[in-house]
């Protein structure tokens, strides 16, 4: 029990060394607290276990942390290993203690054991994304010192792991943090048991070298001092020997023996004020020779984890070359316990949480470590609200942004696995493919070989940018068709919208200007185009507004200007496709598969959502309910036009299986078949598919079905439908 009242004692110290002035009775209270759950528990030497918390504690309270954070300290064990709550806590410590204590406790909980070396940077954010609240990720860097300080309890096995783990994750966070000391300690730590001969054998060799070491320290700290007295500049001198695992770096970087190693000393020269530091540098460089290149001024550029100090090497009349830091006070600060300092006087400026976090986020992503001898290179962090990380069943992370459904996971994967899933688990359930995941959540994408491919809708689900374009490359890829029918609805939807005349896109004058503004080489490419999501009918028709509303300006005129009898003109006017559609003064026109009329039968159309008026004869079965009230507004009066002898287009379209020759035969037939043709076009597909477009003139359907008997009678024809004009 010495050994309890020796911790808390110590802690005791600390504490009102660091925060003088702090409500000691809640601190006490949480001790208490703390030792009565774990009264049951020892440590692995086997004191009792409060000693862990207090020491943790106490490391807290050194990094200058505040009150919440030491009592989050004193009790970061208490729900993991004992039977306290969250809501004991909250009751007796207060709502930010006990949220502290929670996140410290799903950092132990996860599992940042190392994998590949990829995912270090990965793991890193996971345990800064976790954490939501800084003094969490700093409780937990105490708890992981004190644990490395005492790891000669554990099994050997334990020690490569955490060893393992404090160099991956603790030791490059307590860096990026600014956290020089700890970051040493850790480091340090770690290597004894990593790499247990060579730390050794520095070890060994320093203390061989001390006292020369010493007496060298102390003759340029004594000539630096006397200098800058003389001088009258108030400063502090200190000189040390690098710390271990820096000099096993520099070792294995330079493949040198110790005995080969330089720079292995480093002085400090701590001032008062910015200027004085300043003025220190020149004294040194006057004492010493300089090496040239190694001046660094952190001053005027601080590092982004807020470092500040002048760094140069020099040479002394020994001929050892040594680093000397010039820094103030404040900066000493900083550089020894990062934010936590910079945490400290904010808090003390009592500004918000909110801002702190702020500046957190600022610190992290700015982070470009242009120091080439930094261990850990520039790394950026977007943390706490725009990135989730999640896992696969094997558990690789998988950083998605934040709100990122299971479809930006299979995306994330693979697009293949995106193409072909068709539902999800998330951590082991059934879940929508549009659920919000979480931080931590294992997903497995259920994949089938029949998978129709993506939907539509999970271009609006999907929150990253990597599954929208993969799957408009799909839609893009995979869809040509339904992406063209698709386009051309939403197309013509929005020109009806605005009251624009679909016909002008067919104007001969007009729409392959308006073609070019659109930059495509047919309508089909750009109705194509909305289809997959390249481009939104709304942008399309803008961008030609205006130029249709000039021509279709010049054309009235033009028309005025003419000016002949006017009904005639109406009904003479050509119809489409041999039909006149009454009331609406030009649409697409296109015939019903069901009934196909020919002209001389009673005819009626009906409007449909984006392909103009379809025609039936009046007898069909599917014209007959065209008096039910929701429908009757759509059904139209149409008649065939005037001339029984005018031709009317007509355009067949004919799936083939390509082979040579294909497009002489098809010219053939309709040569024989004494049809005027308009336009044969062929097309190459993928998977040895022709697709032949053939616009011609006919009197009627039955001409028209003829011809297409004929072409369907070619060899490798295998199919043919209608087009729509
Ligand atoms: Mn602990």
């Amino acid at each position: 029990m010495e050994n309890f009242a020796e911790h808390y004692g110590s802690l005791y110290q600390t504490v009102n060394r660091c925060l003088p002035g702090i409500d000691m009775a809640r601190i006490d209270q949480a001790v208490e607290y703390a030792r009565e759950k774990h009264k049951e528990q020892k440590r692995k030497d086997g004191s009792p276990y409060i000693i862990h918390p207090l020491s943790v504690a106490e490391i807290v309270a050194e990094m200058g942390l505040d009150v919440d954070a030491i009592l989050g300290a004193l009790l970061h064990d208490c729900i993991e290993d004992t039977d306290a709550s969250h809501e004991e806590i909250a009751r007796l410590f207060g709502t930010t203690c006990a949220e502290l204590v929670e996140g410290v406790t799903k950092l132990t909980r996860a599992n940042f054991a190392s994998s590949e070396e990829a995912q270090m940077e990965n793991l890193r954010k996971m345990f800064m994304a976790m954490s939501k609240d800084i003094r969490v990720v700093l409780i937990k860097i105490a708890d992981r010192l004190h644990n490395m300080r005492t790891m000669q309890y554990q099994t050997p096995e334990k020690q490569l792991i955490k060893c393992r783990e404090t160099m991956d994750i603790y030791a490059p966070l307590a860096h990026r943090l600014g956290m020089q000391k700890v970051k040493w300690e850790l480091e340090d730590c770690s290597l004894r048991y990593l790499d247990p001969t060579a730390y050794n054998d520095i070890l060994s060799y320093l203390s061989a070298h001390k006292e020369k070491d010493e007496a060298f320290m102390h003759t340029i700290q004594d000539a630096i001092s006397q200098r800058l007295t003389a001088m009258g500049i108030h400063s502090s001198v200190y000189g040390r020997v690098k710390h271990v695992y820096s000099i096993y770096r520099k070792m294995g970087a330079q493949s040198k023996n110790m005995d080969e190693i330089y720079d292995i000393y480093a002085f400090r020269v701590i001032v008062d004020t910015i200027p004085d530091c300043y003025n220190v540098l020149g004294h040194i460089h006057d004492l010493f020779n300089l090496v040239p290149g190694r001046f660094k001024d952190y001053i005027s550029t601080p590092k982004p984890n807020m470092y500040q100090s002048l760094h140069t090497t020099v040479i002394g009349t020994q001929g050892i070359p040594f680093e000397v830091q010039i820094r103030t006070w404040e900066m000493h600060e900083t550089a020894e316990y990062g934010i936590a300092a910079h945490w400290k006087y904010k808090q003390g400026a009592g500004e918000g949480q909110e801002k702190d976090f702020e500046w957190v986020r600022r610190l992290l992503e700015n982070q470009q470590d242009t120091d080439a001898e930094d261990y850990v290179s520039s790394m950026k962090i977007d943390m706490f609200d725009d990135e989730v990380f999640t896992f696969t069943p094997k558990g690789k992370i998988v950083p998605l942004p934040a709100e990122a459904t299971p479809i930006d996971f299979a995306y994330a994967i693979h697009s293949g696995v995106g193409n072909s899933m068709v539902g999800a688990k998330v951590n082991n359930r059934i879940a929508n493919i549009d659920m919000t995941l979480k931080n931590g959540d294992i997903v497995e994408v259920l994949t089938s070989k029949a998978a129709k491919g993506p939907s539509r809708d999970w271009l609006s689900i999907c929150k990253s940018n990597q599954a929208r374009t993969k799957i408009k490359q799909w839609f893009k890829k995979e869809k040509r068709e339904e992406n063209v029918i698709h386009g051309r609805s939403s197309f013509e939807g929005e020109m009806r919208r605005i009251g624009l005349p679909l016909s002008i896109t067919v104007d001969p004058e007009v729409g392959p200007g308006l073609l070019k503004k659109l930059s495509f080489d047919s309508w089909e490419d750009m109705y194509a185009a909305i289809g997959y999501g390249g481009l939104t009918a709304t942008k399309a028709v803008g961008r030609i507004r205006d130029d249709i509303n000039r021509a279709l300006k010049a054309q009235n005129s033009e028309k005025q200007a003419l000016q002949v009898k006017p009904e005639e003109t109406k009904t003479d006017r050509h119809g489409v496709n041999g039909v006149i559609v009454e009331d609406i003064e030009s649409c697409m026109i296109k015939f019903a598969k069901c009934c196909t009329p020919v002209p001389g039968d009673g005819i009626i159309g009906f409007i449909t959502k984006g392909f103009g008026v379809s025609v039936h004869r009046i007898d069909c079965p599917n014209a007959q309910n065209r008096d039910e009230p929701h429908q009757a507004a759509r059904w139209v009066r149409v008649r065939w036009a005037n001339s029984e002898d005018q031709p009317f287009e007509t355009t067949l379209e004919l799936d083939c299986i390509t082979r040579d020759d294909l497009l002489l035969d098809v010219a053939t037939v309709m040569s024989t078949a004494r049809v005027r043709m308009k336009e044969l076009n062929g097309k190459d597909l993928p998977g040895g598919r022709t697709v032949f477009t053939v616009r011609f003139e006919v009197k009627n359907v039955e001409e028209l079905e003829s011809v297409r008997n004929k072409l369907q009678n070619i060899r490798n024809v295998i199919g043919s439908r209608r087009g729509q004009n």
